[in-house]
């Protein structure tokens, strides 16, 4: 099972994507982690400060809130957010994603089948084809549906009124949206990651609804392994769950905690096998940078927007990853952590410790 774990990209325990494995326990599990409520919902204040006063004066005129597009890393709540606004709002959900959104009439049927007011969820909303995206923009904008009829010079099209509806983009990457999908959202809002003190939060929640004993530190522990991400602190919660029986008395203290992670090979920050490999790749093979995306992805064998989109992002977070114009470097504060001698104050180091920010 570890060997899994070590190996398979996909199911590794600090994935921020909602891997095969999570699809399983989520199904089997008689309670739902997800919060209900914008007030369970820990962290992000400010788009729950504005989603509060969008949706009362939505609520008060009697409409369908405006589009909405969320963005950022996998795992940080955004299709958890998606069924607060719906439940706050008192409207029903659909839930689909684009890559599964395959003709224009799947498309169609989903949007002709929403009552006054749903809202319809779509997930990597930047991987909807063209012609698919095409029809999205006058039900965004209108509420209807443009059928063509007939062909060539016979050919014209059929208007079909919707029911007002909010549609909910989730997307890691805004900048992959056509810039006419973008423009008909009426709010963009950016998910940040969590503080290690929210993780704590969210990790407590999570063990108090799964019946889990666990102590303050304990918590702070697994919150400041899980990346910045409740997706990973919620996994890495259960695996340390299982520890704690095994190996302690079924609580989780700060010593459980930090015994099952470096079990599962999750480092003091975080980090796993393959972040350690991309920063060793850049330090060994390219002398810490700068290198270009392409060849960073041929030299670790993981393609660019994998590298882009899961790792990065976090390794930029912590400081231990720059991206300059001349491509990736990798800063002092990584080479510390890997126990690996900084070379000399060379010019680009000294750049390098400029553009690094501190650890978090
Ligand atoms: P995304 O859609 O961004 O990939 P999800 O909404 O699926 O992320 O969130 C992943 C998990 O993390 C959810 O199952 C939920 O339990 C938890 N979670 C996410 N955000 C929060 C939050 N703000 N507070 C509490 N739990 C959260």
């Amino acid at each position: 099972m570890r060997e899994e774990f070590e190996t398979d990209f996909e199911n590794r325990i600090v994935s921020a994507r909602f891997t095969p494995s999570d699809a399983e326990e989520e199904a089997t599990e008689e309670v739902s982690l997800r919060p209900q409520r914008l007030s369970d919902y820990v962290g992000q204040e400010k788009i729950k400060d504005n989603l509060r006063v969008f949706i009362e004066a939505a609520k008060l005129r009697g409409e369908a809130l405006d589009h909405i597009l969320l963005y950022g890393p996998p795992g940080l709540g955004k299709t958890t957010l998606s069924h607060i606004i719906a439940n706050e709002m008192g409207v029903g959900i659909k839930i689909t994603s684009g890559p599964a959104i395959e003709k224009p009439g799947d498309l169609a049927a989903i949007l002709s089948s929403l009552s006054a007011g749903d809202v319809l969820f779509i997930d990597e909303i930047h991987r909807l084809s063209r012609s698919i995206e095409e029809i999205l923009y006058p039900a965004m904008e209108d509420f209807a549906l443009d059928i063509m009829m007939g062909q060539g010079p016979a050919a014209r099209s059929i208007r079909i009124p919707l029911e007002k509806f909010t549609l909910i983009g989730a997307t890691t990457r805004a900048g992959s949206l056509s810039s006419p999908l973008r423009d008909r959202f009426g709010m963009l809002m950016r998910l940040e990651m969590y503080t290690k003190e929210e993780l704590a939060r969210i990790v407590s929640r999570s063990a108090d609804i799964l019946g889990i004993p666990i102590q303050p530190k304990g918590a702070l522990e697994i919150a400041g392994r899980s990346r910045g991400t409740p997706r990973i602190a919620n996994r890495l919660l259960k695996r340390v769950r299982d520890f704690a029986m095994v190996k302690g008395d079924g609580v989780i203290t700060d010593g459980i905690a930090s015994l099952a992670l470096e079990r599962l090979e999750v480092d003091s920050l975080g980090l796993d096998q393959i972040d350690r490999r991309i920063l060793e790749a850049i330090i060994r093979n390219f002398s810490g940078g700068p290198v270009g995306l392409e060849t960073l992805s041929a030299t670790v064998g993981e393609e660019t927007v994998t590298i882009e989109d899961v790792y990065e992002p976090y390794l930029m977070q912590i400081g231990f990853l720059s991206r300059t114009p001349r491509g990736r470097c990798v800063t002092p504060h990584a080479y510390r952590h890997l126990g690996i001698a900084v070379p000399g104050n060379t010019a680009q180091q000294l750049s390098m410790e400029g553009l690094s920010k501190e650890e978090a």
